[in-house]
C-alpha cells in the first residue's frame, strides 16, 4: 500500500471531476484511518495529508497521539452520549451531530466551542442515521440554545450503489439545504461547508462541491 501514489491518483480524479462540476476549490481530503494502524496514518501524514478522520473513541485517541500537533483530527462517526465528555475537548471537527440530546451532552461538556457537523440522512434509508432533509432546518434553529455548538456545515453518507447519478442528486440536495441554511445568516451555524463523499464516491462529491472528502480504503486500505 502506497499511500503517497494512492493520493495522487485521488488528487487527480479530484481535480478533473472539479473541473467537470466547474467547481473552483478543491475538497479537503480527510484520511479515514479507522481500519488501519498507526504506521499507516503515520505514511499519510509523511505524503502531506493533515486532515485525519476515526469514528470510535479508542481509534481516535490512538491516532491522535501519535501523529503531529498540525494534524486536524475529525471524529467522524457517532458519540454515545456517556461517551462525549472523554473525547470531545480534543476534536477539531465532529461530523456527526444528529440528536438534541447529544448536542445538549456536547454543549455541557465542551470547554470551547466545538465546530460541528450535522449528520443528514439524505437517501432517507432506514439504516442510514442523521435528521432527515426536511427536518434540518428545525433542528439546527433548536441548536441556538448550545452556546459551545457551531454549525460548520453538513454531512451525509451516500448508499452503496453504482447509480451514479442517483448519488450526485443525493449529493446536490445536500448542497441545496446547505445554502439554504447559510442564507438565514445564524451567527451560530455559518454552515458553509459540506461533508460528504467516501471511496466510492468522492470524485462525485467533489464534481457537485464537497468541501471535505472522507476517504478511506482508496487511500490507506483497509487492513483485517
Ligand atoms: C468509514 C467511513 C468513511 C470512509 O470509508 P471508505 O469507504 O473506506 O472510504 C467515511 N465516512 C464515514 C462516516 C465512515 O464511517
Amino acid at each position: 500500500m502506497d499511500v503517497q501514489y494512492n493520493l495522487k491518483c485521488i488528487n487527480e480524479q479530484i481535480q478533473t471531476h472539479c473541473e467537470k462540476g466547474n467547481i473552483s476549490t478543491m475538497p479537503n481530503v480527510i484520511a479515514v484511518t479507522k481500519y488501519v494502524t498507526i504506521d499507516r496514518a503515520n505514511d499519510a501524514y509523511n505524503a502531506g495529508i493533515r486532515h485525519f478522520g476515526e469514528n470510535r473513541l479508542e481509534g481516535f485517541q490512538q491516532k491522535k497521539a501519535i501523529l503531529p500537533n498540525d494534524a486536524v483530527m475529525h471524529f467522524i462517526g457517532s458519540l454515545q452520549t456517556r461517551k462525549v465528555k472523554e473525547v470531545i475537548n480534543e476534536v477539531d471537527y465532529f461530523h456527526a451531530l444528529d440528536r438534541l440530546k447529544l448536542a445538549k451532552e456536547i454543549d455541557k461538556r465542551a470547554e470551547h466551542k466545538i465546530k460541528c457537523f450535522v449528520q443528514v440522512n439524505v437517501s432517507g434509508e432506514s439504516s442510514k442515521q442523521g435528521v432527515s432533509l426536511s427536518e434540518v432546518k428545525a433542528f439546527i434553529e433548536e441548536l441556538k440554545q448550545y452556546e459551545n455548538i457551531e454549525i460548520v456545515g453538513l454531512m451525509t453518507m451516500a448508499p452503496l450503489t453504482e447509480d451514479e447519478p442517483y448519488i450526485k442528486s443525493l449529493f446536490q440536495l445536500l448542497k441545496t439545504k446547505r445554502d439554504e441554511i447559510k442564507a438565514l445568516n445564524l451567527n451560530y451555524a455559518p454552515c458553509t461547508e459540506l461533508s460528504m463523499g467516501m471511496s466510492n464516491d468522492y470524485h462525485l462529491a467533489a464534481e457537485v462541491g464537497a468541501s471535505f472528502v472522507r476517504i478511506g480504503t482508496k487511500l490507506v486500505g483497509k487492513e483485517e
